[in-house]
């Protein structure tokens, strides 16, 4: 989507401080970071929310939650947690229209929800 921040730094468009790069997804560090670790994967394929991915086309998420699983590996976040968060729609605070799920950790969070 040519407007859109996310597809632009999925692109290289717009700079990031990229953590992973695949074919299908990318995950970089959150400009605004919210806890010691915060990163975002990104989808590189553009949908807004979960809810408009077809069905068929769903394996996007499985695809994003393995760039996951690689990044919290790497950043040495899996032995003492992390925290996922995917914002959807005005009641959550969603900001950016591009699926994402932000990475926290590096310290103890504070419970939620
Ligand atoms: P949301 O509220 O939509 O779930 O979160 C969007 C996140 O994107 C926010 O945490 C915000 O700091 C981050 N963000 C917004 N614009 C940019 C940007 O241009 N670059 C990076 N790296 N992060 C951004
Ligand atoms: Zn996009």
């Amino acid at each position: 989507m040519s407007d859109c921040i996310f597809c632009k730094i999925a692109q290289g468009k717009i700079p990031a401080q990229f953590a992973y790069s695949d074919e299908h997804a990318v995950v970089f560090k959150d400009l605004s970071p919210k806890a010691p670790v915060h990163l975002l994967a990104v989808p590189r394929q553009h949908y807004a929310c979960i809810q408009d991915i077809e069905p068929l086309n769903m394996g996007i998420m499985a695809k994003l939650m393995g760039a996951v699983s690689q990044v919290v590996k790497q950043e040495k976040l899996s032995e003492k947690g992390y925290r996922l968060v995917v914002n959807s729609g005005a009641d959550a605070g969603q900001v950016v229209q591009h699926i994402h799920v932000h990475i926290l950790g590096g310290a103890k969070l504070a419970q939620c929800p």
